[in-house]
């Protein structure tokens, strides 16, 4: 699956477990002993500890586990034989484990075996470990395993932690009439037969269908007209929802629905609903769930303590699971969310509480702001920095006389001017002898950044401005020869760049600060590959991000750092004015568009996502170009601009309409970040339903960044009432904070806690119950189990630290065992 689940990288069983620690160790060997490999080996073991039944395996791998503890403290001779003493004895206890466990994660049986003796029928259910392949469910074979890999369900115990994405109330089934005189804002749950259904094509498109039992009917409506193929007249229906009694018949808009065939149906509690995928059906989960849950009742083991459970009043692990799926009541099922809640959060803070101490412990050189000489730098730029720009310049000024290593988060709107606060942070960095290296996530935006930052220097006399240099990773040979040469010699004051600074070959000579663009789009992981190569002294590190992240979730996502904000534009700007545009004022749209341009201005226009295929919304930006130039704009100049060009394509496009070149850049949403023409004054963005609101907002930052009045039309049909509302908040608001607020409002924090965006490991369980009370234990509880115990190695917190090291392992796989 594409984004990283906490746990399927778990091993399968304490043999494999073994068997990988005797590779690793092998790699030891052969790499001369450099001991590298031995935290890994040593967290293999723990699992091995807690996986294996047999207590006398367990206590040998712990004794094991004991010396390896020792292993750096010895020569190479020392660790040469330890290593073939360890070696040996793990041989030796991988082959006592039994057959049944290793079994385990071995393929299926092979075919066409005679059937085997049918087994006593037994009270209790068998045990598996949560790790077992899902093919030791019931009536899983590799056919269906392969579609449940789809879902990410890999193993048992992904099977267990597969939250549904709700609950249908069977207990509140009703008949029509007594749903309809049921006076509450509550959802209600009916069951009738469907008759005649309707298609729309929109807009917007749309499924309706009227619901008939003997007492009445209720007109449902589903935003989704592909629905029409698995709902058919003449169904017997259950639907969950809320209701309103408009004029005439009740109504209910995008219920949960669900066939209702035979009496088969758990009445009366709880249903689970999940999310399915082809060829496995709604039933077919419930069956499997249900299953998994009964298989692994004695072999979930809760990693909390019993004492820290008690005290913060949280359910056992194993109830939480079970109440999650298949909960007694609400109650319960709110319960079991704030226990798996409290789960993910406390394993991420302990993951970003670790990052941060990590980095504490590092030296950083104390920058003297006076040898900087910063009114120079103030005095020569073409404006004065707004009370916000100081505030947070003022902060990282703060940082950078500190013995160590700064660890900023610089959280500003699109234009509210952070760049000039990182170039003020790199002066004061290359008065003091050191360079700076300038991160930013786009070729397009790296060169933008090599531009800006000369330009905010020079007004500077010549002697004095920095050596500013550009390194993508499409850096020609020989150039990268010469920036070498200039790395090492300190000719360089400012290298900007692409993700190719963080490759191997380039060393500064001094590097004393790197500042981070868009810093969200490189990951946790890349937050800190660049402060540990420099060694012992570490730079100062200011990250950068335009996206604003409403103030609950800033400790969840940026919990390792230190936030700044600027939260003001810079004086002069007018307002970006937005319009909702239907189908029936496209026309009008093109002529707004044509009327800027007569002006004098240019205009972006924003494809829409076509699906999730960047060949397609190339294909689909380039047709578009087409038709504008020929059938709209002959008059102008249309260029367009798409994620399959090159970088070098995508730079001379970009330089073309910079110089006002082009009149129209027709763009899909490759043009996202950063990009800076003060001439662009208008944008329309078709599809606009399409995109998510921090995105919209993004694209609309590209617009109103000269001293023109800007437009931005969002063209959209087919819209559901969700983007409707969304649509509605970007017409009504510029503030990026307040955007953020209302997204998180609207659509809960998924969207800012999706791996791809946050660079965070996936939180199923946060995404469904999240609050900041919780989130704040969950700190508070880190900090003090780490300030406690910092390496985890004691027996308490062993099996936690284990936990959080499979929760962080694709982004940081060696976070929690430094
Ligand atoms: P962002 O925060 O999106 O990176 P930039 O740093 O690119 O914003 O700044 C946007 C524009 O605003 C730039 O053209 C910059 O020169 C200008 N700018 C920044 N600070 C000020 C200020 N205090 N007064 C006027 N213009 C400013
Ligand atoms: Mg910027």
């Amino acid at each position: 699956m594409s984004i990283s689940h906490p746990h399927t990288q778990v091993l399968g069983t304490a043999a494999d477990a073994i068997e990988r620690s005797i590779q690793l160790l092998r790699e030891e060997w052969r790499d001369g002993f450099e001991g590298r490999k031995i935290a890994r080996v040593r967290m293999l073991l723990h699992q091995a500890q807690n996986l294996t039944g047999d207590e006398s395996v367990a206590m040998a791998l712990a004794r094991i586990d004991l010396r390896l503890g020792e292993y750096a403290a010895l020569d190479i001779e020392g660790r040469r034989s330890e290593l073939a003493d360890i070696g040996k004895a793990l041989t030796s206890i991988g082959a006592r484990l039994p057959d049944e466990v290793r079994s385990d994660s071995k393929p299926a049986a092979p075919a066409r075996r005679a059937p085997a003796p049918k087994p006593a029928k037994v009270a209790v259910v068998r045990q598996v470990a949560l790790a077992s392949p899902v093919t030791m469910l019931p009536r899983v074979g590799d056919q269906i395993a392969r579609k449940l890999a789809k879902l990410g369900l890999e193993t048992v115990g992904d099977v267990v932690r597969f939250l549904p994405r709700r609950h249908i109330d069977y207990s509140k089934t009703m008949t029509i009439r007594e749903a309809v005189g049921f006076d509450t804002t509550g959802e209600v749950t009916v069951k009738g037969i469907v008759e005649d259904e309707t298609v729309f094509d929109g807009p917007p498109a749309r499924y309706t269908i009227r619901l008939q039992d003997a007492t009445g009917s209720i007109k449902v409506t589903w935003f989704n007209k592909y629905l029409a193929h698995q709902i058919r007249q003449g169904d017997e229906l259950t639907i969950s929802g809320k209701l309103e009694h408009g004029y005439g018949m009740p109504t209910t808009t995008n219920p949960e629905w669900e066939k209702t065939s035979g009496p088969n149906l758990s009445t009366g509690r709880l249903t689970p609903v999940y999310n399915l995928t082809q060829g496995v059906s709604q039933k077919q989960l419930r069956i499997l769930t249900k299953a998994a849950l009964d298989m692994t009742e004695s072999s979930v083991v809760d990693y909390l303590p019993e004492p820290m459970r008690r005290r913060l009043d949280l359910m056992p692990l194993g109830q939480a699971y079970r109440e999650s799926h298949y909960p007694s009541d609400y109650r319960l099922l709110t319960r079991a969310h704030q226990r798996l809640s409290f789960d993910e959060l406390l394993l991420l803070q302990l993951g970003l509480v670790k990052q941060r101490e990590n980095r504490r412990r590092g030296r950083a050189n104390v920058f003297d702001l006076e040898r900087a000489q910063l009114d120079d730098f103030y005095g020569q730029l073409p404006f004065q920095l707004t009370r916000s720009q100081r505030r947070a310049l003022d902060e990282v000024l703060v940082d950078l006389e500190q013995p160590k290593p700064m660890t900023r988060l610089l959280q500003g709107d699109v234009g509210s001017g952070k760049t000039v606060v990182a170039a003020a942070a790199a002066q004061v960095a290359i008065r003091n002898g050191y360079q700076v290296a300038v991160a930013a996530p786009t070729e397009i935006l790296a060169e933008q950044h090599l531009q800006n930052f000369q330009k905010l220097f020079s007004g500077l006399s010549e002697p004095e401005q920095p050596v500013v240099r550009l390194l993508t990773g499409t850096t020609k040979k020989k150039e990268r020869a010469r920036l070498v040469e200039e790395l090492s010699t300190g000719t360089i004051d400012i290298l900007v760049g692409t993700h190719a600074l963080f490759e191997d070959w380039v060393t500064f000579a001094s590097l004393g600060l790197v500042v981070i663009d868009e810093q969200h789009r490189f990951g946790v992981r890349q937050r800190s590959v660049l402060p540990a190569r420099a060694g012992e002294i570490q730079p100062h590190v200011l990250s950068m991000t335009a996206t604003p992240i409403p103030r609950t979730l800033n400790m969840v996502l940026n919990g390792d750092l230190d936030v700044s904000i600027i939260d003001e534009l810079p004086p002069g700007r007018i307002p970006i004015v937005t319009r909702r545009f239907s189908e029936m004022d496209r026309q009008k749209s093109w002529e707004l568009v044509r009327a800027e341009v007569n002006d004098g201005r240019q205009a972006f226009v924003i494809c829409p996502l076509v699906e999730e295929s960047e060949a397609l919304d190339a294909k689909a930006a380039v047709t578009e170009a087409e038709f504008l130039q020929r059938e709209v704009f002959p008059e102008f100049t249309v260029q367009v601009l798409h994620g399959r060009m090159s970088g070098k394509e995508k730079d001379r496009i970009m330089e073309a309409f910079r110089a006002k070149e082009s009149d129209i850049l027709v763009s899909t949403s490759v043009i996202e970040v950063g990009i800076d023409i003060p001439n662009a004054s208008i944008m329309l963005i078709e599809g606009a339903n399409r995109f998510g609101l921090a995105q919209l907002h993004q694209f609309r930052g590209r617009i109103g960044r000269g001293p023109y009045q800007s437009y931005c039309l969002l063209l959209a049909d087919d819209a559901t009432p969700e983007a409707e509302q969304r649509l509605q908040i970007m017409v009504d608001s510029n503030d990026g904070f307040v955007l953020a607020q209302k997204d998180l409002e609207l659509r809960g924090p998924g969207d800012f806690l999706g791996t791809r965006q946050s660079g965070l490991p996936e939180m199923a369980s946060t995404i469904r119950w999240f609050d900041t009370r919780t989130l704040d234990i969950a700190r508070r509880e880190a900090e003090q189990i780490l300030s406690e115990d910092p390496t985890m190695s004691s027996d308490t917190w062993r099996p936690l630290r284990d936990h959080a090291a499979n929760f962080w392992r694709e982004l940081a796989p060696d976070l929690m065992l430094s």
